[in-house]
């Protein structure tokens, strides 16, 4: 069965958090495939040397790629630490992953309280998508 993919992104003030956070659950992490923007996903792999799909920074296109994925059905779980006090020249490409975010129906975890409750959460299943669970589990 497929392994499910977590996309990991954080502005520059926020990558120490995403990274105390990767570092905090790299072995449940482990067990997923990790695909990040340029700099964030570096950053991470240097520091916790987990194998991650790096794609070019996020200024550089590397949001509207993460994106891309999630329209091929490829992205499962977004954690994006995105920082509320600073203005982003790629704005508009933040604003498209986050729309797609919604539109797809990803789980998308934007601080660190929201990654842990994914994190422990009983749904996150590194061969099911949570989102296919939520989808089970609802009364129609
Ligand atoms: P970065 O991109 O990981 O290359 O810094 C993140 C972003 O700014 O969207």
């Amino acid at each position: 069965m497929k392994t499910k993919r977590i996309a990991l992104i954080a502005h520059d003030k926020k990558k120490s958090d995403i990274l105390a956070w990767v570092l905090a659950n790299q072995s449940v992490l482990s067990e997923f495939e990790l695909v990040a923007t340029g700099t964030t996903g570096k950053l991470i792999k240097l520091e916790s040397g987990l194998p991650i799909e790096v794609v070019e920074s996020g200024p550089h296109g590397g949001d509207l790629q993460i994106g891309s994925q999630m329209v091929e059905g490829k992205v499962d779980v977004l954690i994006f630490f995105w920082d509320p006090l600073e203005p982003q020249p790629h704005d508009p490409d933040v604003k498209a992953l986050l729309r797609m975010a919604v539109l797809k129906n990803i789980p998308t975890a934007c601080n660190r309280a929201t990654a842990d409750l994914f994190i422990t959460s009983g749904l996150l299943n590194p061969q099911q998508s949570p989102k296919r669970v939520l989808q089970n589990l609802t009364i129609s």
